[in-house]
């Protein structure tokens, strides 16, 4: 097969400045101001790469709207709040939380939209999708951004798509994987020569303790700092996306082209790749902020206390039997244990003011 334009570029980044970080190579894969995946393309749905909750049923994006809608409430009904969404996809979601936020007039008179998106042709999209909603809606590339003031933050799928750096444990520390080219000019994944220094102070014990030879990923602190920042005062975020709730070592970087796992090293710009949630780090940020963290709890869990069945129930009373037959079937994707649905490989984390108590959904058992 022949090179992929990003490949050519990497390589040539690589042949400059030697082996590169494997955060460096998924950050150029995904958001390459030329040759980025989401830059270059829609890659949601079955003509696609993958399907998102959102993309699988609209009853996804009402039960986060009407989320939404309590919080507002909860947070004392502020007169102009800003709902915003980190990496919207195509929209959908946002789509469905504003129609079934109508139910309560005074909270979208006070709700201000925006979308975080680096995609240029993901926000093409996302504006088609939300052409009829009478609101103010602004895009922007990052969540610094958006003007301050009380805020309600949904990000469904988006920490997964940033990216992750890998290390290995070696008998003199952690080492940096990095991606270098064999002699045929291919990439190759390999180790920088040096451990990086004091890499272990903040780990976890169970990660110090990891035999030699173990991988531990870990993301940049900043994204989830920034979102933290935005809510510590008067706000709240939800965080939903698949991951473990404990840190742990493992390689979770996964490259999938049209519903199928491939080589995160082939293709690059043209595969997707995306790496588990370490919901303990997150959380562990957010709280160093004095933000509260509430969760994370399953999927399933999350959306069966927003009232997942009875919306699927009211749907299906209006539905014929082919929609009800997709109702149905969307209704156990979204829940379903195991490796192939979501209910419980996706958790729901909850970062917020620390004055508000438990938001719904979060209630402890
Ligand atoms: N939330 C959507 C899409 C998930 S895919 C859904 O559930 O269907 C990841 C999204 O994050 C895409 O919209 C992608 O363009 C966006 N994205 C990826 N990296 C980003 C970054 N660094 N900043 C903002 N958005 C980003």
């Amino acid at each position: 097969m022949s090179d992929t334009p990003l490949k050519k570029e990497i390589r040539r980044l690589i042949e400059v400045a030697g082996p590169m970080p494997v955060a460096r190579y998924m950050s150029l894969c995904l958001t390459h101001s030329q040759y980025g995946y989401y830059v270059t393309r829609d890659p949601f749905g079955a003509g696609g790469d993958f399907t998102t909750a959102p993309e699988i049923s609209q009853i996804f994006g009402e039960l986060l709207g009407l989320w939404a809608l309590s919080v507002w409430r909860m947070l004392g009904e502020p007169e102009s709040i800003r709902l915003v969404e980190m990496g919207p996809g195509r929209g959908t979601m946002m789509r469905d939380a504003l129609r079934a936020a109508k139910v309560l007039p005074k909270f979208l008179s006070a709700v201000s939209v925006h979308m975080v998106e680096v995609s240029p042709t993901l926000e093409k999209a996302q504006r088609h999708t939300l052409s009829d909603v009478e609101l103010p809606i602004s895009w922007h590339r990052h969540v610094l951004d958006v003007p301050e003031g009380p805020t309600i933050l949904l990000a469904n799928e988006y920490i997964d798509a940033l990216p992750i750096h890998q290390v290995v444990k070696q008998a003199d520390g952690w080492h940096e994987r990095v991606i270098g080219l064999d002699s045929d000019g291919d990439f190759a994944m390999g180790l920088a020569a040096d451990a990086l220094p004091q890499f272990d102070r903040f780990l976890p014990q169970k990660i110090k303790d990891a035999p030699t030879g173990a991988i531990f990923e870990w993301r940049n602190d900043l994204h989830i700092l920034d979102i933290g920042r935005r809510v510590v005062k008067n706000g709240a975020a939800l965080i939903i996306d698949y991951g473990h709730t404990q840190s742990d070592v493992g390689e979770t970087l996964q490259a999938v082209d049209r519903h199928s796992f491939a080589d995160p090293l082939s293709s690059p710009g043209v595969i997707d790749l995306t790496a588990h949630v370490d919901f303990q780090i997150l959380g562990q940020a957010a709280e160093s902020l004095g933000a509260s963290v509430q969760g994370p709890v399953t999927q399933a869990r999350f959306l069966k206390e927003l009232g997942l069945e009875a919306r699927a129930e009211a749907l299906l009373r209006k539905a014929t039997p082919e929609q009800a037959e997709a109702i149905t079937e969307a209704v156990e994707r979204l829940t379903a244990s195991g490796r192939t649905g979501m209910g419980e490989l996706f958790k729901v984390m909850a970062i917020c003011d620390p004055k508000l108590g438990p938001l719904p959904g979060m209630e402890s058992e």
